[in-house]
């Protein structure tokens, strides 16, 4: 079994300049490219996690605003009780 190893020159055009770089094994990019473009791709991916936490707690702060609102109309005053606690302190 022969094992052909086609060099191939990095495919990085990133900032206009050309890579005269030998690309990885099985990459179309040298190390330091690789590492580059590797490192975006997780930072994008961080940001979109993020975004998607930050959707979350907005949906949960209007739903629970939502179940207040609906709990105030019902007669209850969550704030009444957690002041109480408080002036039986002093
Ligand atoms: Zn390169």
């Amino acid at each position: 079994m022969t094992t052909t190893v086609t060099a191939t020159k990095c495919q990085w055009i990133g900032e206009g300049e050309l890579c005269s770089h030998t690309a990885l094994e099985g990459s179309s990019y040298c190390a330091e490219h690789y590492a580059r473009i590797y490192q975006k791709g997780t930072a994008r991916a961080k940001r979109k996690k993020d975004i998607r936490v930050a959707n979350t707690v907005w949906d949960l702060e209007s739903e629970f605003n939502a179940a207040v609102q609906e709990l105030i109309e019902e007669g209850y005053d969550p704030a009444d009780e957690r002041w109480d606690a408080e002036v039986e302190l002093e």
